[in-house]
């Protein structure tokens, strides 16, 4: 045999070969409760900003619980970055009147991207009850912020459905009504299975939503804690995943390097598939979505222009 045999994908394709790094990304962050996860957040952000993603976006605590948080992430990283930067908002547990006043508040800072969700309760596995003075819905949200301004909108879809949709079709036409009030894409809850995803891309499109549809990929390196996360948002873990992460439980720097090819490779399938844009659970560590990133062909754009100089 000559040289080493590159590793095939599924269709027989090199892995990785034909990836062009002709892909956009987006990154997710959450809001830090103590100075050292702060720290670790906007090393997270400055490590990841010269990959010039399309946005970052900054999540929004159950209840509100991190207002004030989430706003001052969102505005540091819009003053002290290139990036842009959008705002996750629900309408969990406040009043129409609150809420729009957090969104005039965005738009008075230059933010002019919101992810709007209904949200979840804070008691985990009570059932979503609206505010009475509040939106009952991410649909009632959107149509509130446009109200107030042209947002650029994302909203939350659910490949593998939403547990308290009725049935699939019911959580498609929420995502249609959604798009139909004008949110501009939607994001997807985290998923393992490419096929669960084309299928959910191919009955959109047949409904008719043409918006984009964004896979958000979660790169997993604890497979206990995101199947605790999964629960709570009716995601499946494939049986293969706790076999692969079986014996790494004291090997950190194993688990990442396996994490970061189940990853990719997921991506890898998703692009083969036609995706362009990534958006990623970086759970504020930025290794595991860098490196995926680069599997993919992304590099930074300031080594580019450096070089072309
Ligand atoms: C990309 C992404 C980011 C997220 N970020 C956050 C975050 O920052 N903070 C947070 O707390 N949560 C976040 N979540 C979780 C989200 O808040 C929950 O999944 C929540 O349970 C649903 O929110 P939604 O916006 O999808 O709700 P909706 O789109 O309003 O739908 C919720 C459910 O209600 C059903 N429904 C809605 N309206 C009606 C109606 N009129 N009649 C019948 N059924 C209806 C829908 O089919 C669906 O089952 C995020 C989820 C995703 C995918």
């Amino acid at each position: 045999m000559n040289g080493l045999a590159p590793a095939l994908d599924r269709a027989g394709r090199p892995l990785f070969a034909d990836v062009a790094g002709d892909i956009e990304v987006s990154f997710e962050f959450f809001p830090p409760r103590t100075e050292k996860m702060e720290q670790t957040l906007w090393e997270s952000v400055k490590t990841l900003e010269p990959l010039a993603p399309r946005f970052v976006s900054v999540t929004y605590g159950a209840g509100g619980s991190t207002r004030e948080r989430t706003h001052a992430t969102v505005e540091r990283i819009a003053r002290e970055t290139s990036l842009q930067a959008a705002a996750h908002l629900t309408c969990v547990e406040a009043t129409r009147e609150e809420i729009d006043d957090v969104a005039r508040s965005y738009w008075a800072a230059g933010i002019r991207h919101v992810v709007a969700l209904r949200g979840d309760p804070p008691e985990q596995g009570a059932s979503f009850r609206p505010h009475p003075e509040g939106y009952a819905n991410a649909v009632a949200l959107v149509n509130g912020l446009k109200a107030i301004a042209p947002f650029e909108i994302s909203v939350a879809a659910y490949p593998e459905c939403h547990p308290e949709s009725r049935n699939k079709a019911a959580d498609l036409d929420n995502l249609w009504r959604k798009i139909d009030a004008g949110a501009d894409r939607a994001i997807t809850q985290f998923f393992f299975s490419p096929e669960c995803f084309f299928r959910f891309r191919d009955q959109a499109a047949a409904m008719g939503i043409e918006a984009e549809i964004v896979p958000g990929i979660l790169p997993v390196s604890n497979v206990a804690q995101t199947r605790k996360f999964a629960g709570q948002c009716g995601a499946a873990i494939p049986d293969w995943m706790d076999r692969l992460f079986e014996g790494l439980d004291n090997l950190p720097a194993a688990r990442q390097l396996v994490a970061a090819t189940v990853a990719a490779e997921l991506c890898g399938q998703l692009y083969a598939g036609g995706v362009r844009h990534f958006h990623f659970y970086t759970l504020n560590r930025a290794e595991l979505s860098y490196a995926i990133c680069h599997l993919l062909g992304l590099r930074p754009k300031t080594n580019i222009q450096e070089q072309a100089a």
